[in-house]
């Protein structure tokens, strides 16, 4: 199966511009998950830029219903 970069990159909000795993999704959300975080597409603009990926951020961020 070909990679679907291109379109994928339309869907991404990952604010950290140098990461060569933009638009690559498989790699961004393993890359994550072994650090217990979630890829920037989880997570509001105002929060995303925050860099703060983590599973106790975006648990927060369910419970205020801001996600
Ligand atoms: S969420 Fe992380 S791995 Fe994914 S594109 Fe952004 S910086 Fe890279």
């Amino acid at each position: 199966m070909e990679c679907k970069r291109d379109k994928n990159l339309k869907n991404c909000n990952c604010s950290y511009d140098p990461c060569p795993k933009k638009g690559i999704c498989c790699e961004c959300l393993h890359y994550h998950r072994k650090m217990r975080q979630l890829p920037a597409c989880f997570f509001p603009p105002e929060y995303e830029k925050t860099y703060d990926r983590s599973f106790e951020l975006f648990a927060k961020l369910v419970s205020e219903g801001k996600v």
